[in-house]
C-alpha cells in the first residue's frame, strides 16, 4: 500500500493498493493506529511478500539493536535460516543479500548523527563503540582558521602500536567527507602463516592535506 492522502495533521491517512496495473481498487483509511477498508483488494496477493517482508523486518530490527555489527553479518544467517526452513518452492522469493544488506545501512543511517558542518561539534557517545579513544586536538592555525583533528583508536590498538616492529601510513580521501578531508592511519602487518593482513592501529581524521607534522 502507499500513501494517497496525506490530511498533514500526523494522524489521518488514506492508503491505496500499489498495484496500479491491476486496477486494484483497494482503498484503507487510517485514523492513528487503526485502519477502516473502505474498498477490498481485486489483485492477487504477492506469495513473495511472505517470504521476503519479515527478513527485511528482522534484519532492519536487528541492525538498529546491534549498531556496530556489519549488515552482512547480521542478513546472511537470516536468509540461510530462512532457506532452511522455506519448502523449495517458496526458496526462490528469498531476496537478494545484497539488496536486504543495502535496505538494512539505509534505516540504520537515518539513526545516526547528521554529518557536522564545521570543526566545532560535540561527539555522540553512543554512536561510538565502547572503549574508543577519540581525541580531538583543536588550535587556529596562523591563517586565524579553526583547525581541528580528530585522534580514533583504543587503547588495546595503542599498545600495539607501541609492540609493533614496523608502521606503516597511508591516506585515503573518499570515505572522508566535509569539513574534513582524509583519513591518516598508521596500520601494522600480522602474518599468520603465508596470510598477511594489514590492521589499522591509530586513524586521524584530517580537515587538510599538510596539517600533520
Ligand atoms: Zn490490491
Amino acid at each position: 500500500m502507499g500513501i494517497k492522502k496525506d490530511y498533514g495533521d500526523g494522524i489521518r491517512y488514506k492508503w491505496r493498493c500499489n498495484k496500479r496495473n491491476y486496477k486494484c481498487p483497494a482503498r484503507v483509511t487510517q485514523i492513528d493506529t487503526e485502519f477502516f477498508l473502505d474498498e477490498p483488494h481485486s489483485c492477487q496477493p504477492d506469495p513473495s511478500l511472505r517470504v521476503s517482508v519479515p527478513i527485511y523486518a528482522q534484519a532492519k530490527k536487528a541492525a538498529i539493536e546491534n549498531v556496530f555489527k556489519p549488515a552482512s553479518e547480521i542478513v546472511e544467517p537470516l536468509t540461510y535460516s530462512s532457506y532452511k526452513k522455506l519448502s523449495k518452492k517458496s526458496r526462490h522469493y528469498i531476496p537478494k543479500v545484497s539488496n536486504v544488506v543495502q535496505s538494512t545501512n539505509r534505516a540504520r543511517a537515518s539513526l545516526r548523527p547528521a554529518t557536522p558542518k564545521s570543526v566545532h561539534f560535540e561527539f555522540s557517545r553512543k554512536h561510538l563503540p565502547k572503549g574508543f579513544v577519540k581525541k580531538p586536538i583543536d588550535w587556529t592555525d596562523s591563517k586565524g582558521v579553526d583547525q581541528r583533528i580528530v585522534i580514533l583508536t583504543t587503547k588495546r590498538q595503542l599498545k600495539k602500536l607501541a609492540r609493533a616492529k614496523r608502521w606503516e601510513v597511508d591516506a585515503t580521501f573518499d570515505v572522508v567527507s566535509d569539513p574534513f578531508y582524509q583519513l591518516f592511519g598508521i596500520h601494522t602487518s600480522v602474518r599468520k602463516g603465508a596470510q598477511v593482513k594489514s590492521i589499522p592501529l591509530v586513524s586521524y581524521v584530517l580537515q587538510d592535506k599538510d596539517c600533520l607534522h
